[in-house]
């Protein structure tokens, strides 16, 4: 489970995310959308414990990410905008590397060859990592995030630079993700992909959470009814842009 708590963070004078809380709970997957610069990214830099916020909590599994560093990072997976790889290991020394820092080998032993199938990374296993195009840095960087026994995962714009056939089965493995119990928050500005794949969203803005619910919880509440999520998202963020 995933608990944030009055979550701040100013980059000197500048609140980039002012006052946000939600909770996701097992098995959900959560939308994370708003436009540019709205504070989605530092967020959850913050949540996965890269930055360190100004003020608030962010609970993973119910331990602090500052305070409990180790037993919250055991249960998080992070990934990033641009992932950020070892260049020069493999792709399969890669894979192998993150499982042995988590302490995770058998699943690595036991997923690796499936994980590099259904990415297509199967016949770059032994390429050096930076030798990969952008996407399939990317799918590396999610299958990274496979090898290990993580229940809540946050995912920052993860179909960004890949290609119709792998965002299709990343979409797929974000619902399994889900299925087994796990917390996904995932940012994303493809409003009809977060429509389809999220079961609540949370809308941001100059770094305040705007609305929060099922996009069916949204219409609703804002008198939209038969509108689509873009159509919500649109009527909301030019009220405070
Ligand atoms: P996008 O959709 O464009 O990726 P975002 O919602 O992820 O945007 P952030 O990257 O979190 O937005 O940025 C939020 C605000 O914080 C922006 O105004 C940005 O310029 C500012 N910001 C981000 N990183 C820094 C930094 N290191 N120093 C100063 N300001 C920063």
């Amino acid at each position: 489970m995933l608990e944030v708590q009055g979550l701040v963070k100013e980059y000197k004078e500048y609140r980039a995310v002012n006052e946000v809380s939600f909770r996701i709970n097992p098995g959900e997957i959560v939308g994370l959308i708003g436009p540019n610069g709205a504070g989605k990214t530092t967020a959850m830099r913050c949540m996965a414990g890269i930055l360190r916020a100004t003020s608030g909590r962010v609970l993973i599994n119910g331990f602090e990410i500052n305070e409990d560093q180790a037993k919250a990072k055991r249960g998080l997976a992070f990934v990033p905008e641009v992932p950020s790889l070892y260049e020069l290991l493999t792709v399969y020394e890669h894979m192998r590397f993150i499982a042995m820092c988590f302490d995770t080998l058998p699943i690595f032993e036991a997923k690796h060859e499936e994980l590099l199938t259904r990415y297509h990374l199967l016949d770059k296993r032994n390429d050096l990592v930076a030798t990969l195009s952008k996407g399939m840095r990317q799918k590396l960087s999610v299958a990274c995030a496979l090898v290990h026994e993580a229940n809540v995962f946050l995912l920052d714009e993860p179909l960004i630079g890949i290609d119709p056939a792998g965002a299709h089965e990343l979409k797929q493995e974000i619902v399994r993700t889900k299925e087994s119990g796990a917390a996904v928050l995932v940012s994303t500005h493809l409003l009809d992909t977060a429509e389809k794949l999220c079961d609540r969203v949370l809308i941001m803005a100059r770094g305040r959470l705007l609305a929060e619910g099922s996009v069916e919880e949204l219409r609703e509440h804002y008198g939209m009814a038969g509108q689509s999520l873009e159509d919500v998202f649109l009527s909301l963020t030019n009220e405070v842009s």
